[in-house]
C-alpha cells in the first residue's frame, strides 16, 4: 500500500521504513560546494530567493568537519525522533559542482560513517557531469543514493525571470540521462512566483508523471531577508499566495501526482529572524497538517486525479 491511510499521501518517511525497515532521517550536511549561478560560470547573483541561511539548519557549516556534522545531526534524530539509519543529505548549494576526486571523497566519507545507508545529493540540472553521473550509478550499487534536482518552474518565462540560469530542457534532458540508474530521482518545486496562476502551476504534475521521477519536494515562494526577492517584496512587486491558496493548489496538485511518487516536502520554512513574506505563522507540523487535512475534508488523496500512473 503506497499510500498511508492516515496522512492519504505516499510520505518519503513511510517509503524508507517500507524500503529499509526502520525508521531512517535524513542529516543535512554543509560540504562547501558553491554554485555556478552565484560563482560566475552561470550568474552571479543567484536565484532571486537564495539565501542558503533560510534553508540549512544550524549546526551545518563548511568550516566545521563533515564527520562533525554528522554526529551532531544523526545524536538529534537519534534522540528526537528515535531513527536508527541514516541518508546524508548534501544540501547547500550545489553539492555535485566539484571534479569527480573532490566529489568521490566526499560521499565515501559520508558512506563509510556508521549507520549511514545512503546519500541524497542535491543539484542543479546543469550541473551534474558525466563522471558525476557514473559515480552516484557506481555507489547506487551498494547504496541508497537519491539525486534532488531543482526545477522550481515549469516555465522558461519565470525561470529567466528568477535568474534560475538553467531551461526546462536542462532538467527534462538530465532526468533522462539520469534515470535507470537504480538511484530515486527526486524533483524541487515551488509555488508561488509573480504572475504564476495555479492552472499553470498544475501542468507541472502532467509534466513530471510523464517523467521517471520518483520523488517530490515542494514549497511556497517565501522571500527571506538579504535576497531579491524580499526587495521586491518591499517595493510591492511580489505579493505572496495566501496560506488557503496556497494549500488548495497543493492539494489540487496531490490528487493528480501518481501515487508511486513519494512526497519529501509540502512547504518551506525559514528561521524568524530572516522570514519576510509570507508569514504564515504556523509551525512546520502544522503547515504540513494544513494540507493533510484538506485532503481529508475532500475525502481525497494523493493520485486521486491523475492521469498518469
Ligand atoms: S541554484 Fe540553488 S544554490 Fe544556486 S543560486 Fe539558485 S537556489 Fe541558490
Amino acid at each position: 500500500m503506497l499510500i498511508h491511510h492516515e496522512l492519504r499521501i505516499n510520505s518519503y518517511g513511510h517509503y524508507l521504513r517500507r524500503r529499509f525497515g526502520c525508521r531512517v532521517s535524513k542529516v543535512n550536511v554543509d560540504a562547501g560546494f558553491t554554485c555556478p549561478n552565484r560563482d560566475g560560470s552561470k550568474g552571479t547573483g543567484g536565484c532571486i530567493y537564495c539565501n542558503n541561511v533560510s534553508f540549512s539548519p544550524k549546526d551545518t557549516d563548511a568550516i566545521i568537519p563533515l564527520e562533525d556534522q554528522l554526529a551532531h545531526g544523526m545524536e538529534y534524530h537519534r534522540h528526537r525522533l528515535g531513527s536508527e539509519k541514516f541518508i546524508v543529505y548534501f544540501q547547500k548549494y550545489t553539492n555535485t559542482y566539484a571534479s569527480v576526486d573532490v566529489l568521490a571523497d566526499l560521499y565515501r566519507r559520508a558512506l563509510e560513517y556508521p549507520d549511514v545507508i545512503g546519500i541524497s545529493v542535491g543539484t542543479r540540472p546543469d550541473a551534474l557531469s558525466g563522471a558525476a553521473l557514473e559515480l552516484l550509478a557506481e555507489i547506487a550499487k551498494t547504496h541508497y543514493v537519491c539525486l534532488e534536482l531543482g526545477l522550481q518552474s515549469m516555465d522558461d518565462a519565470i525561470l529567466s525571470r528568477i535568474n534560475r540560469g538553467h531551461t526546462l530542457e536542462e532538467f527534462v534532458g538530465t532526468v533522462q540521462r539520469a534515470a535507470g540508474h537504480n538511484f530515486d530521482i527526486c524533483a524541487h518545486l515551488i509555488y508561488g512566483f509573480p504572475d504564476e496562476t495555479s492552472a499553470n502551476f498544475l501542468k507541472t504534475v502532467d509534466l513530471l508523471a510523464s517523467l521517471p521521477i520518483d520523488s517530490i519536494k515542494l514549497h511556497q515562494l517565501h522571500a527571506v531577508a538579504g535576497t531579491e526577492l524580499a526587495e521586491m517584496y518591499r517595493r510591492g512587486e511580489f505579493t505572496p499566495v495566501t496560506l488557503q491558496e496556497y494549500v488548495t493548489t497543493v492539494a489540487d496538485f496531490l490528487e493528480r501526482l501518481p501515487a508511486r511518487v513519494t512526497v519529501q516536502r509540502l512547504y518551506g520554512s525559514a528561521p524568524l529572524a530572516i522570514s519576510v513574506a509570507p508569514r504564515w505563522g504556523l509551525k512546520n507540523n502544522q503547515m504540513w497538517f494544513a494540507v493533510i487535512n484538506e485532503l481529508r475534508r475532500r475525502g481525497s488523496w494523493q493520485g486521486c486525479r491523475a492521469v498518469h500512473g
